[in-house]
């Protein structure tokens, strides 16, 4: 059974894998694309 709160969720632009909201994230959560630091990191390398 998956009962857990009904926290919004995105796809990681990085990863591609689906990442649930945080607490951290509450401000900037429209702006949120990555799941992780590693995954924005990997981003920002392919662009360079
Ligand atoms: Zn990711």
């Amino acid at each position: 059974m998956i009962k857990k709160a009904n926290f919004p969720s995105k796809l990681c632009c990085s990863c591609g894998r689906p990442f649930v909201w945080r607490k951290k994230w509450e401000k900037i959560w429209t702006e949120v694309k990555y799941c992780s630091k590693k995954c924005k990191k990997i981003k920002v390398k392919k662009e360079l």
